[in-house]
């Protein structure tokens, strides 16, 4: 089942407090939010230097690696075999007990032993059960890559989320009197939620959570985290809620395919593979008067930065930095929109599969980024980040994504099949096949591409 995140402002129920339980509640939170990180990375590391003492306890064992030598024999009789793989399971016995000696406790149980001793930082026990399963989590996701050196341990910071999960003592509730909804944590402490302007429906969410929604909707909160962010010297509390949304059923049809396309025209195309339904994503007017718009703005930093050289010039990367990061967010809010919008189309064409070009053969730079000059609208666009975005949607409503072989998918007549490279302007694709139904026929370029790559029978696994 598909879980969604919503950030809430909450704050400190102070009602009733005096000024020194007020004080000791914000010390308890802020202890925390301090030293959490702390704890986190040594759990992390911990593992990883289990995983480090393991391999060298292997390969330093001279008779495992001999036996492993032979064990890979695949000419050996049966009764060879047995003998071998006992002596090797004598050898894994000893290594064992050398990595208990060394660690104190067997490797699988050694996030939970560290989280459950007495820590100097006197984290809140609650805590770290659940924190416990996501370090876990992530280590299990990341491991393998960082043993192959194509990924370096990622460190929690300070001011990471505080995870907690919900029981009878810690949860949701409506509070009749104030005609508000309240979080009780830990410690006594009790939380406000506030929604603002609740653009994106938060105060549904919690309401069907505590199954008080008027459609009768229910959700079920899981394990939840809080963030407390600095702002303007001054703390603000949010409760990031995690919620179990029940994926939703739809009737399939099967071989409905959906095709993407990188846009030449709008940032991308989709078509379906048997029907004529199609969409554009996105708005070229609006893409790129925005792009243009922080261009603009880049560049009036750096001729400011060029004039003004010498000793301000550390002072001004700020601004910079901080474009930078408004830019990255503008293109991540942008696909968040398309990958909405590809999603909410293939579900309205009942599609089984949604097929994308495959990355890796298109002209991009380390990043993911696309550099293809014909893909002008996303050069330098994280493409990747679309991609991954456009998958985590459809699993959610159970759509499968695959990707495709981008060869000629834009040169490629979709009725004929006929590879035609010079059929197509920047705008239109006109078959010149004589024994094509469509030969001469105007067909919108991005369309054509959109709808070969729905057809695509080149899948590209990775
Ligand atoms: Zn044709």
């Amino acid at each position: 089942m598909p879980v969604i995140t919503r950030k809430i402002e909450i704050d400190l129920d102070c009602i009733g407090l005096s000024d020194e339980e007020r004080k000791a509640k914000y010390k308890f939170i802020y202890n925390i939010n301090d030293n959490l990180y702390k704890v986190a990375n040594r759990i992390l590391n911990q593992l990883y230097l289990a995983d480090e003492i393991d391999e060298i306890l292997h390969v330093s064992n001279q008779e495992y690696v001999d036996l492993r030598k032979k064990l890979a024999n695949k000419k050996l009789d049966d009764a060879t075999k047995e003998v071998l793989q006992q002596q090797m399971q004598q050898v894994l016995e000893r290594i064992n007990e050398q990595r208990k000696e060394i660690l104190q406790r067997p490797k699988k149980s050694v996030a939970y032993s560290l989280a459950t001793i007495n820590n100097p930082e006197n984290i809140y026990g609650q805590i770290l059960t659940v924190l416990k399963e996501d370090i876990l989590s992530r280590y299990n996701s990341d491991a393998l890559e960082i043993k192959r050196g194509e990924k370096t341990i990622s460190n929690y910071k300070k001011g990471m989320p505080i995870p907690f999960a919900f029981n009878q003592s810690i949860m949701l509730y409506y509070d009749k009197e104030s005609k508000g909804y309240c979080l009780k944590w830990f410690n006594n402490i009790n939380f406000n939620l506030y929604f603002g302007r609740d653009k994106s429906n938060n105060e549904l969410m919690v309401k069907r959570c505590l199954g008080m929604s008027e459609d009768g909707v229910k959700y079920k909160a899981c394990s939840s985290s809080i963030q407390i962010k600095n702002k303007d010297n001054h703390r603000k509390f949010f409760l990031l809620l995690c919620i179990d949304v029940p994926q939703e059923r739809y009737e399939q049809i099967k071989g409905m395919v959906v095709g993407v396309d990188l846009g030449i025209n709008v940032p991308a195309y989709l078509a379906t593979n048997i029907t004529p339904e199609r969409k554009a994503v996105g708005n070229r007017e609006t893409f790129l008067n925005e792009r243009g718009a922080f261009q603009h703005r880049f560049k009036a930093l750096q001729r400011l930065q060029s004039t003004k050289g010498g000793r301000g010039r550390k002072h001004k990367l700020e601004p910079l930095e901080r474009l930078r990061e408004a830019e990255r967010n503008w293109v991540k809010t942008k696909n968040h929109l398309y990958s909405r919008d590809v999603v909410n189309f293939a579900i309205g064409v009942r599609a089984s599969t949604i097929q994308m070009e495959n990355l890796k053969s298109i002209g991009k730079n380390k990043e993911g980024e696309v550099t293809d000059t014909k893909k002008f609208l996303l050069r330098n666009w994280s493409y990747f980040e679309l991609q991954k975005m456009i998958e985590y949607k459809a699993s959610r409503v159970g759509i499968k994504v695959q990707y495709v072989n981008p060869a000629f998918t834009s040169q490629t007549c979709n009725v004929c099949g006929v590879v035609q490279p010079e059929a197509r302007d920047s705008i239109h694709f006109v078959c010149q096949n004589p024994e094509c139904p469509n030969c001469g026929k105007e067909v919108h370029a991005d369309y054509n591409g959109a709808r070969n790559i729905a057809q695509s029978k080149n899948i590209v696994s990775e």
